[in-house]
C-alpha cells in the first residue's frame, strides 16, 4: 500500500484547494511546499509589524466566487471573511489620463458591474463617451451576456482586441476594456481569446471585482492546508520535490529533500513546464508532448513595489490608472522591450489596510503597487518598468513620497524564486502561469491528466478559467473531481 493516496506538489491556491477537497473526500493526502507556508503567489507574510502579500493580489469576482465555495466546503467562512471593495473606504478608484494629458478620476462607486448607471456616467464623464458610444458599449455587453456555451467554444480562436474593435468603440473605451483585460489576464490583449474574456467578464459584471480577505489574501490557503492536517493528512513545508518517482510507466510518488513518499496519484501545482521538463524529465514522455510543453508561452509579469506608509495616502482599496498608451498588446510589449515606453504606466494599487486595518500599526497604510513587465527573471526592462510605475504614481499622488517608511521593490526574479522554477529561457516570473492566449485557453488548455498515468496538473496552467487566483481555485475543484474519479471515488 502506498504511503498516501495523493501527493500534491505545491501549496499554491490550486494545490491547497485540491488537497483539502481530497482530504474532505476521505483520501490520505500529502501536501508539500518548498516554502514555509501555504499560499504560493498569493501568500500573506508577517514581517516587522505588517501582514501583507508580496505584491498586489485582489480577487475577481468579489462575490459568488470559487473562494466562497471553497470556504463553505471547508466550513471556514468566519476565519477568513471574504471582503468586497464596499468594506474598504473609497472602494475602487480609477484614474484615466486623457488625450489632453489631464488625469480624470472615476467616482469610487462606479466599480465595474455594481452600479450600471454610475458606470455609464463615468464612461461619459471620464472617457468622454457620447450616447452613440454608450449604445455601442451596450451592444458589446449584450453580445457578452448573450453568447451560448457552444458559440463560446468557437471564440477560442478570436483575439479580444479585434472583438472589442468590431463594436466601433472610440479609443478611450477601447483603453477602458484593454486595460481591464491586462489587469485580469496579464497578457497581450490582441491574443486573449474572446471565449476566456467573455467567461471572465460575465463573472466580473455579476460579482464585481476587488475581493480581499480578513487576515490577508493568503489566509484561506493557510486554512485549507490546516484542514488537510486536521483530516489525517500531512503538510510538509520547506520541502522541495526533486523528482516525480516513476515505476513501470506510472507516477508512484515523489522524491524530496526530506525523503521519498509513495502515492497512488501525484498532482503537481508547480507549473506544467517545471513539472514535465524538470520533475519528470526527458525520456519518459512522448517527444512531441515534451516539445509542445517546452514551447508553451508564459504570461507577462507584474512587477512593482511595496510601500509601507505612515498615513493613508490611497483613499481607494483598489486603484487603477492608465492612459490610451498604457495597455499592452504584442506590439506595445515589443516596443517597451526596445525601450519605447508609454507616457503613463498601467498602475494597479492594492491598499490592503483599507480592507483590513489590523494588518498594520494604527493609522499606517500598506500599498502594493504593480505594473506590466517581462516574465524573464533576467529581464533588465523590469527595473525601468518599476521606475516608470513609481513616477506615474507620484504624478497622481504627489504626497506619497512624504509618507514612505519602507519601500520594497519586487520583480520577475522574486516571483520565480518564491514560486515557479525557471526551466525554460525567458519564463518563471510570469504573474499568473501559462499565458491565457489563443492556443492555450478554452479547448486548447493543457489537459490536467498528463500522458504519464498517475500524474496530474493543478493550478493556473490546467483545468480552470478566469482571473489568477480564481482560476487556480477553479482548477482545484475540477482536477479534484478528475483525480477522485480515476482513483475510484
Ligand atoms: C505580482 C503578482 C500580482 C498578482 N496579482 C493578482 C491579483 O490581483 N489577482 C489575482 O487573482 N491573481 C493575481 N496574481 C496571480 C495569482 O497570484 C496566481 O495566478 C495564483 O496564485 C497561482 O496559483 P497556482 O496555484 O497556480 O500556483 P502558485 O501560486 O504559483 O503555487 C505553486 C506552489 O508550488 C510550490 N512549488 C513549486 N515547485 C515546487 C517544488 N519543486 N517542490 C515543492 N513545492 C514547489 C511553490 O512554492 C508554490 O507555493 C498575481 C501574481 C503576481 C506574481
Amino acid at each position: 500500500m502506498s504511503d498516501y493516496d495523493i501527493a500534491v506538489i505545491g501549496a499554491g491556491y490550486g494545490g491547497v484547494t485540491l488537497a483539502a477537497l481530497c482530504a474532505k473526500a476521505g483520501k490520505r493526502v500529502l501536501l508539500i511546499d518548498k516554502n514555509p507556508q501555504a499560499g504560493g503567489k498569493a501568500m500573506t507574510i508577517e514581517r516587522r509589524g505588517y501582514r501583507y502579500e508580496m505584491w498586489p493580489v485582489l480577487g475577481t469576482p468579489a462575490s459568488g466566487s470559487r473562494f466562497h465555495e471553497l470556504a463553505a466546503e471547508l466550513g471556514v467562512e468566519d476565519q477568513a471573511p471574504l471582503l468586497g471593495p464596499e468594506v474598504a473606504p473609497g472602494g475602487v478608484g480609477s484614474y484615466y489620463k486623457n488625450a489632453a494629458g489631464e488625469w480624470r478620476i472615476a467616482a469610487a462607486q462606479t466599480q465595474v458591474g455594481s452600479d450600471p448607471m454610475g458606470m455609464v456616467e463615468s464612461l461619459k464623464d471620464v472617457y468622454g463617451a457620447t450616447d452613440d458610444d454608450i449604445a455601442a458599449m451596450g451592444e458589446m455587453f449584450a453580445a457578452l451576456m448573450g453568447t451560448s456555451d457552444e458559440e463560446l467554444d468557437a471564440l477560442d480562436e478570436m483575439g479580444s482586441l479585434q472583438w472589442f474593435r468590431s463594436f466601433n468603440l472610440p479609443e478611450p473605451l477601447i483603453t477602458f476594456l484593454a486595460a481591464l483585460l491586462n489587469y485580469i489576464f496579464v497578457a497581450p490583449v490582441n491574443r486573449i481569446p474572446v471565449s476566456e474574456t467573455i467567461r471572465t467578464l460575465r463573472d466580473l459584471f455579476v460579482g464585481t471585482g476587488g475581493r480581499y480577505a480578513g487576515g490577508g489574501f493568503g489566509r484561506l490557503a493557510e486554512l485549507a492546508a490546516d484542514y488537510v492536517v486536521a483530516h489525517g493528512g500531512t503538510f510538509l513545508t520547506n520541502a522541495r520535490v526533486e523528482k516525480v518517482v516513476i515505476e513501470n510507466g506510472r507516477a508512484v510518488g515523489v522524491a524530496t529533500n526530506k525523503g521519498e513518499f509513495t502515492a497512488d496519484a501525484v498532482v503537481s501545482n508547480a507549473g506544467i513546464q517545471p513539472t514535465i521538463l524538470k520533475l519528470v524529465g526527458e525520456g519518459t514522455l512522448p517527444d512531441d508532448y515534451v516539445k509542445w510543453v517546452m514551447d508553451l508561452e508564459p504570461g507577462l509579469a507584474f512587477v512593482g513595489v511595496r510601500y509601507f506608509l505612515d498615513a493613508p495616502v490611497f483613499s481607494a482599496g483598489l486603484a487603477t490608472a492608465y492612459s490610451d498608451q498604457s495597455w499592452w498588446d504584442d506590439e506595445r510589449y515589443a516596443a517597451a522591450q526596445r525601450g519605447e515606453w508609454p507616457d503613463a504606466s498601467l498602475v494597479f494599487v492594492g491598499a490592503t489596510t483599507n480592507y483590513d486595518p489590523t494588518l498594520a500599526p494604527e493609522g499606517h497604510q500598506i500599498a502594493l503597487l504593480g505594473t506590466l513587465g517581462s516574465p524573464d527573471p533576467k529581464a533588465t526592462m523590469n527595473d525601468e518598468a518599476i521606475r516608470r510605475l513609481e513616477a506615474t504614481v507620484a504624478e497622481i499622488w504627489p504626497e506619497v513620497s512624504e509618507h514612505i517608511i519602507r519601500r520594497e521593490p519586487y520583480s520577475a526574479s522574486q516571483v520565480a524564486s518564491l514560486t515557479r522554477d525557471s526551466v525554460v529561457p525567458g519564463a518563471g516570473g510570469e504573474c499568473i502561469g501559462l499565458a491565457q492566449v489563443i492556443g492555450q485557453c478554452g479547448r486548447s488548455k493543457p489537459d490536467p491528466r498528463t500522458p504519464l498515468p498517475g500524474l496530474y496538473l493543478v493550478g493556473c496552467d490546467a483545468g480552470g478559467y478566469g482571473c489568477g487566483t480564481h482560476q487556480a481555485v477553479d482548477s482545484g475543484f475540477k482536477v479534484t473531481a478528475m483525480v477522485l474519479e480515476d482513483l475510484g471515488g
